[in-house]
């Protein structure tokens, strides 16, 4: 696997493969790898010629300057486990080979952006993530681009942006990877304390609550948000949102019906950490 710290030597390392008609991958990260982002990149091998990642901790995404700070890296480790899974391209540059002086240009999606997290991080934030991936997309040009279910309203801003502005790939979105018992896998969660990490269960259980509360017939929008607002409470956790919403649109639903999202962030021992469950809903 090769490390690639320019735009310019990732372009003509991928030329010749892109000439030849290589079917090009690519996962874009903020590194400190887990079996989440693994399973992004074995997807990635298992389907494409060329497998590209990128490194990449986007500092136009963050809103909180001590969670950019904090933000966990290990650049040697993710180079390791990045080669273990048979990636052939690291892309790792620096902030400056990504924002030169005077970028005056930014990607803004409105409509899938502006809720859960457009509220809670502020408009900036999708900003950040959908001009990061614009330009990535630009400099990589894959065939298939591959994200993660766990930041689902990121892969829906991804998807439409892509559809909007007529990149030419597919967009994959894979589904979300945990620990054995239930928290998803996060970059994050290496912060978390003992304690901590045990209520960051609450996340999980929530969604299942509310999960449960539509398998037993419920369609009350707002009461199957309180039964998951009431299973997170249990474990001392009050989430910064617990929200149910159409899953293609992220529009308001009430009573629920078709494909709903409930997507969930709280703040656990200092750590925002997001989750969310697809539930389809069927007639009753
Ligand atoms: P990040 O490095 O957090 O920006 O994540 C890079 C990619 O990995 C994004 O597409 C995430 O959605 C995806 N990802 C992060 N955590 C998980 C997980 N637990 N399961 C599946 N994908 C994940």
């Amino acid at each position: 696997m090769k490390t690639v710290r320019t735009i310019a030597e990732l372009r003509s390392g991928l030329d010749a493969a892109r000439r030849a008609g290589a079917r090009i991958g690519f996962v874009p990260t903020m590194g400190f790898f887990h079996e989440g982002h693994l399973s992004l990149m074995r997807r990635a091998r298992n389907e494409c010629d060329v497998v590209v990642v990128s490194l990449f901790v986007n500092p136009t995404q963050f809103n909180d300057p001590s969670d950019l700070a904090a933000y966990p890296r290990d650049e040697r480790r993710d180079a390791a486990r990045a080669e273990g899974v048979g990636v052939d391209c690291l892309f790792a540059p620096n902030e400056a080979e990504m924002y030169p002086p005077a970028t005056a240009t930014a990607v803004v999606v409105s409509g899938v952006s502006e809720p859960l997290e457009g509220v809670s991080r502020g408009p900036g934030h999708f900003r950040g993530v959908a001009t990061v991936v614009a330009k990535l997309f630009n400099i990589v040009q894959p065939g298939v681009a591959y994200f993660g279910q766990k930041d689902a309203q990121q892969a829906l801003v991804i998807r439409r942006m892509a559809r909007d502005l007529d990149f030419p790939l597919l967009v994959e979105v894979c589904p979300t990877v945990r620990e054995p018992d239930g928290l998803a896998m996060s970059s994050r969660n290496v912060r978390l304390s003992a304690d901590a990490r045990q209520q960051a269960l609450a996340l999980k259980r929530g969604l299942d609550a509310a999960t449960a509360a539509v398998a037993a017939g419920e369609r009350d929008r707002d009461r199957v948000e309180r039964r998951g607002r009431d299973a997170m409470a249990a474990l001392g956790v009050e989430p910064e949102y617990f929200a149910v919403l159409s899953a293609a649109g992220l529009t308001p639903v009430n009573p629920l019906a078709g494909e709903i999202l409930v997507a969930v962030a709280a703040h656990i021992g200092g750590v925002r950490l997001i989750d969310n469950a697809i539930v389809a809903v069927t007639a009753s």
